[in-house]
């Protein structure tokens, strides 16, 4: 496309044994599982809590949902939306939707209330597959009425599938399953799959046709919904697949216990997965005692998750116990990686865990670390076919040189369509094709990006920009510290002062001025922090990352009450 350069980075630092000449056909989700049905027939695609399905099995039971959606009376574009957490059903009806020519809404069912009424609307969700656990079910079906919700396809906890008997335990605490009443606002999935399996034909245009509606964006404003197309996420799938050429077709055991409806874990594990012939060892929620059992008995191969995730395995308190060195490749995406957490993660395990960056709005793999050119606390390089490029903060247009800070762009297959029904947003966010991130960082001499922080989460301390991600790094360098949170907190006179949030490490007998004196000769002055809180938990987001807005919510709600 016109404007565009090739990019510095795939001379200078090629890394060996990758092809950047990447072939990406315009292909669409359910051709892509169709293919792997294909190929990979008998290999076993999901480990559910010890009840394995193969891909033949998985392929039937998509073709007998889509038909069975088709009989309902789904329209090629009709939104459904997934309310569930990951079990096979989340996989089946994923590509089922799809295969029947809808578009899917992936919804958290942890969502509070007025979230869930936002999407319903804003999507334009008319149907939506949820568990008949309680907790889940009951907060949708309160959106009957109040929503456009016309639906419940209703996926049973006692299993239609051959579950396991008490795989309720991980899920939830509260176990009681939902009284369902007998209408035509519910139906059971084991009603909508008793047909032929035979689909009618969909003809989808992979490029245009929106196979995915993924919300973000919650920390301004509402919630948009990221329009992703099929070729979005398979071309993404593909570019991540490139960039792990270690990884063998058919062979690759892939711990999935981030939660599918979250981008990450649709493409770097459900869709990545898929592509590779690989059996996903899925999990409901992530628990550690189970997370550490399930490593040690089922061997994962691989492991995709977010930095807490592998802070909270370094920390467990047995961990000389179990057997983690099966895992030979993590990726750690959605949030920055501590170099601390990740060298002795690679200690633990003996795998390489690799940092990648994207967002909803990429699909979301923008840059990863090859694996064999890891660069520690850098986000890699761009993966293959896409341009990164950093743009002043001042006037959002002119690309700066090597070294400087500015707004990481994203140019790529991979970059979303749109956001749904919203052309102020698309048009702030997408400039000509090139996606605004709202992320700082920038290129070092051999192209590799570190990221420094969100725009919006800069600090204006006494008139000087504070990246709360360099302060946090430091403070991670104390062995002292387990997790920490910086922000900016408001200040009469600096207008913005800098507060830390620490957990402290088991059995750590830790005070401020130690991490004083630890950060003196670590960080300026104006960065180092004036403030601090000791706690025993920090606030996560639902998908495990340390959330600053939970923080941030919360000093408003105080200044609020005083
Ligand atoms: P989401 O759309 O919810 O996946 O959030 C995307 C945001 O997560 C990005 O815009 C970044 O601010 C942040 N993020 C993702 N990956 C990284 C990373 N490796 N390091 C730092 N921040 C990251």
């Amino acid at each position: 496309p016109q404007g565009q350069r090739e990019p510095f980075i795939w001379e200078k630092s090629y890394p060996p044994d990758v092809s950047w000449d990447i072939d990406l056909p315009a292909q669409s989700l359910p051709a892509m599982l169709d293919n792997a049905v294909a190929r990979f027939a008998s290999r076993p695609c999901i480990d559910f809590l010890d009840k394995k399905y193969t891909y033949a099995e998985v392929g039937a039971l998509v073709d007998r949902f889509a038909a069975g959606l088709q009989k309902l009376g789904l329209k090629k574009g009709q939104k459904v939306g997934l309310f569930l957490p990951n079990t096979p059903y989340s996989v089946i009806c994923y590509f089922g939707i799809l295969k029947a020519g809808g578009t899917v809404v992936n919804y958290n069912p942890l969502y509070a209330e007025r979230e869930i009424v936002h999407m319903i609307n804003d999507s334009e969700t008319d149907w939506i597959v949820s568990l008949d656990l309680k907790v889940t079910y009951d907060k949708l079906a309160r959106m009957f009425g109040q929503t456009r919700l016309q639906k419940i396809i209703v996926v049973p906890m006692a299993g239609v599938l051959p579950f396991p008997k008490n795989w309720l335990f991980p899920l939830a605490k509260r176990k009681e399953i939902a009284t369902i009443p007998s209408d035509d606002k519910h139906v059971w999935f084991k009603d909508l799959i008793a047909n032929d399996g035979r689909p009618a034909p969909v003809a989808i245009d992979a490029v245009n046709d929106v196979a995915v509606l993924q919300y973000t964006g919650g920390t301004t404003g509402a919630p948009k919904g990221a329009m992703l197309t099929h070729f979005n996420i398979t071309a993404n799938t593909r570019q991540a697949v490139t960039w792990f050429h270690e990884a063998v077709d058919g062979e690759e055991r892939m711990l999935g216990v981030l939660p599918f409806f979250h981008v990450f874990a649709m493409t770097c594990v459900m869709n990545l997965s898929l592509m590779k012939g690989g059996e996903m060892i899925l999990l409901p929620r992530f628990e550690l005692d189970q997370v550490m059992q399930v490593i040690d008995k089922k061997k994962p191969t691989q492991f995709p998750a977010v930095p807490t995730i592998y802070t909270a395995i370094n920390n467990h308190k047995d961990v000389a116990k179990y057997d983690l060195s099966s895992i030979k490749l993590c990726n750690s995406g959605g949030a920055p990686l501590p170099v601390e957490v990740k060298a002795q993660f690679e200690e633990l395990s003996g795998c390489k865990l690799v940092e990648g960056y994207g967002l909803s709005e990429s699909s979301p793999i923008a840059t990863i670390n090859p694996p064999h050119a890891n660069r520690a606390g850098s986000i890699g390089l761009p993966v293959p076919g896409t341009q990164i490029r950093i743009i002043s903060l001042e006037d959002r247009k002119t690309e700066l040189p090597h070294g400087e800070r500015g707004e990481i762009c994203i140019i790529g297959p991979q970059v979303m369509k749109g956001y749904w029904n919203k052309a102020e947003a698309t048009a702030e966010t997408l400039d000509g094709g090139m996606l605004h991130t709202g992320d700082v960082g920038y290129f070092d001499d051999d192209g590799y990006i570190f990221i420094v922080d969100r725009i919006k989460d800069m600090i204006l301390a006494g008139g000087y920009n504070v990246y709360p991600r360099n302060v946090e790094e430091a403070i991670y360098q104390h062995p002292g510290v387990a997790e920490c949170i910086v922000l900016g907190v408001p200040d009469p006179y600096r207008g913005q002062t800098v507060k830390a949030y620490i957990k402290k490490r088991e059995g750590q007998d830790l005070t401020k001025e130690d991490i004083k004196a630890f950060l003196e000769d670590k960080l300026s002055t104006i960065e180092q922090p004036k403030l601090y809180e000791f706690r025993d938990e920090l606030p996560k987001t639902m998908i495990g990352k340390l959330s600053r807005k939970a923080l941030l919510d919360e000093l408003e709600a105080n200044s609020k009450k005083t």
